[in-house]
């Protein structure tokens, strides 16, 4: 690699403290995708912008042909207000790059920058920047905008931070990676009274925390030992003061698994729960499922180009060995829709002993920011000589 694509990494870190800082949420990144978009053009690229929103994708074309192959970050941030000690820490009240979504875009532009100065000996990379990871499943809104239409491809590739694991330590796995997921919204409707005589209510609040316990059984009773399911309450709000028992009671919550079996499994048991329990307390009890994300599946080949890169990564600059067969976790990744649609491999990339994702004091670690860049600039080299 040159000297200045060296010192341009350097840039980076700054990119990432000011991204850090300026944090948006799900399909309001205009600050971001403006960054992002101005690099690209600085960089000799010309990014269609404004795709779900505010993603952006540029093109790298070799002029010779060859395999056309996609890679991807996420922009988004939380709304989580961010208790962190950092210079850079977030500006926007509320808002936070918990999840190191700041981390994925610089790293992405950096392998934008050093694959067009060592571009890749043949075919086409699309370097897509995509909007609302965090619940808002932009690479969904992006596909149903035409993104493998005007960006045809062979193959995706998407990269994530992963505390506890190794810094710049890299991992992936054959088949899924990531959980599919359900959300649910759950209202119990009773009937409110006095605190002291239950008898002439119904009381939700009671119900709902049978509901919670029993809703455990689904996996610990329903779904084979063997394989990974979890189903989490997150919501439950009743009431408004301590002498009196509530009319409603209202809980949220999520289901996932890494087998789309299963998932429908969790679904339906929670329906027939809720079913059960409204008749047996003599309640009314209704449902909702909603945001759909499928399993993250990653395929043999592609997943073999990832292993490949990470080896020679390693062979090339030293460091911890890669994780070839890194453990699932049962978070979701909207990713999976693309994984969907073509076949592609989805890896980790330590982010050391950090705060968790999602956590307040979460940072994303920019040591890890060059290790990131030529992960994905081996990979791109790999997959054109490779196909
Ligand atoms: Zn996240
Ligand atoms: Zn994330």
């Amino acid at each position: 690699m040159t000297a200045s694509v060296q010192s341009d990494l350097s840039f980076l870190t700054e990119l990432r403290r000011d991204l850090h800082a300026h944090p948006e949420l799900r399909f309001t990144e205009k600050r971001t995708a403006g960054l992002v978009a101005s690099r690209l053009q600085a960089l000799g690229y010309t990014p269609e912008t404004g795709i779900a929103k505010t993603g952006v994708v540029a093109t790298l074309d070799t002029g010779r042909p060859g395999p056309a192959i996609m890679l991807r970050a996420d922009m988004d941030a939380l709304p989580i207000w961010e208790n962190g000690t950092a210079l850079w820490i977030s500006r926007n009240d509320g808002i936070m790059h918990a999840c190191g979504h700041d981390g994925h875009t610089v790293m992405l532009l950096g392998a934008a920058e050093t694959l067009a100065v060592d571009p890749p000996e043949r075919g086409i990379v699309h370097f897509v920047f995509q909007p609302a990871e965090e619940g808002g499943a932009g690479a969904k809104v992006m596909i149903d905008e035409g993104l493998f239409e005007r960006f045809p491809t062979q193959f995706c590739f998407g990269l994530h931070n992963w505390p506890g694991l190794e810094a710049g330590r890299l991992g992936v796995r054959t088949g899924p990676v990531m959980a599919g997921g359900w959300r649910f919204r759950i209202v119990i409707t009773g009937k409110g009274s006095h605190a002291a005589q239950p008898h002439l209510g119904t009381d939700p609040l009671t119900i709902g925390a049978a509901l919670v316990q029993e809703a455990q059984l689904l996996v610990a009773r329903r779904t084979d030992p063997m394989v990974a399911a979890v189903v989490s309450f997150c919501i439950f709000e009743a009431g408004t003061t301590d002498n009196i028992l509530p009319q409603t009671a209202t809980l949220a919550g999520t289901l996932r698994a890494l087998d789309p079996h299963v998932l429908n499994d969790l679904k339906a048991g929670l329906a027939r729960l809720c079913a059960g329990l409204a008749e047996a307390h003599a309640a009314a009890i209704s449902v909702d499922f909603h945001q759909p994300y499928p399993v993250t599946v990653n395929a043999p080949d592609a997943t073999d180009f990832a292993r490949a890169a990470m080896l020679k990564l390693m062979e090339q600059e030293g460091g911890s060995a890669p994780d070839l067969d890194i453990v699932p976790s049962l978070a979701s990744e909207d990713f999976g829709f693309m994984l969907e649609r073509k076949p592609g491999a989805y890896a980790m990339i330590g982010n050391g002993n950090s705060a968790r994702l999602h956590a307040p004091d979460y940072d994303f670690d920019d040591a890890i920011i060059p290790r990131g860049v030529r992960y994905w600039h081996t990979l791109a080299q790999g997959c054109a000589t490779a196909l």
